[in-house]
């Protein structure tokens, strides 16, 4: 069993396993597709091999399958039979919809992709999975990286709307439409009195968690209705200044903004900052790692040296980032690394 990165992670023996890849034309029996978030979703036309998918991933990356791909959808827990390998879908408590790719061979073989282990107001974190060969992604691998209680967030979130109305203020919320905005929804229905009024990119997604039959609370779609509205929802990418202050004189209020991200306040002292962030931090990763048991680890996306020298020194496993292991057949890699 080989398993290594080339425009994704592959996990071949015979057949071949390709699992989020980054570009549309590869060379794979089977594509697995981890969510929704739009580095992972790359799907060719061209490709006779089929992309798995979830049934909530399917509906909110529906948009960008060609229609002569090959898309399938597969439930969590349910699985797929290849030639070697029997492959699926477990939990990733990343984002609605995000799931762990396991696959079953020779060896059992766990690719966590994007992850977090905290459970959100909307779904639960991702289960861990006992594996021979971890895949654990790296994004906050470094000490430093530590995120608060979820819960003290929602609560700081819901202070800081009250506050906001008290003031006849119009507060915004930024988040991706994709993920994290589904989670502030939900948020200010439970943490206020208030329904927010979101973008259309982020009512898009929130119909289509719905019609899956995830419970995100009310919304409504900002029309020309900004008079009314005591709560905005909108991706970060459209919170400019001169929409601010376009969206101040509709609503003839100021307008307040706040940003909903992982990474350590972002914020230039205008917005405040809340920090949900959609992957695990340190401890979760090593949490997992510990837990999972694995005989050997690679690490993917950002800090993977960092996080892969930490595993190595806590737990007498091998880890390595996976970048690193193109060349390298499993084989070999066990037999180089102490
Ligand atoms: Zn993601
Ligand atoms: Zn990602």
């Amino acid at each position: 069993m080989h398993i290594y990165e080339d425009h994704g992670i592959v996990i071949q023996d015979q057949e071949r396993i390709l699992v989020d890849p980054h570009r549309k034309r590869v060379d794979a029996d089977r594509i697995f597709v981890s969510h929704a978030h739009s580095d992972h979703v790359h799907i060719g036309a061209k490709n006779p091999s089929t992309y798995y998918m979830t049934p909530l991933t399917h509906g909110l990356v529906e948009k960008k399958i060609p229609k002569a791909a090959y898309a399938e959808k597969m439930h969590f827990n349910s699985h797929v039979h290849g030639k070697e390998h029997k492959i699926s879908f477990v939990n990733s408590g990343h984002i609605l919809g995000s799931a762990q790719i396991v696959v079953e061979g020779e060896k059992k073989v766990c690719v966590t992709t994007d992850m977090k282990l905290q459970d959100s107001i909307i779904m639960p974190g991702a289960e861990i999975v006992p594996c021979d060969v971890l895949v654990i992604e790296s994004t906050f691998g470094k000490k430093e990286y530590k995120f608060p209680e979820r819960e003290d967030v929602y609560a700081q979130v819901g202070k800081w709307l009250k506050h906001a109305q008290q003031q006849n203020f119009l507060p915004i919320l930024q988040g991706y439409a994709t993920g994290k905005a589904q989670e502030l929804t939900k948020i200010v229905n439970e943490y206020s009195s208030a329904i927010p009024f979101v973008h259309k990119n982020i009512y898009e997604k929130n119909a289509i968690a719905r019609a899956h039959g995830h419970h995100i609370g009310k919304f409504e779609l900002i029309d020309h209705n900004l008079k009314d509205a005591e709560v905005l929802i909108l991706p970060p990418n459209l919170c400019d200044y001169e929409t601010l202050h376009a969206i101040s004189v509709s609503a003839k209020k100021s307008v307040v903004t706040g940003i909903a991200t992982g990474w350590p306040s972002p914020s230039n002292g205008h917005e405040t900052h809340f920090q949900l962030s959609d992957h695990a931090d340190y401890d979760q990763l090593m949490n997992y790692v510990g837990k999972a048991e694995p005989k050997q680890v690679f690490t993917d996306h950002g800090f993977a040296r960092e996080l892969a020298i930490a595993i190595q020194k806590e737990f007498k496993i091998p880890a390595r980032p996976i970048e690193e292991a193109k060349q390298y057949v499993l084989a070999q890699y066990e037999r180089v690394t102490p």
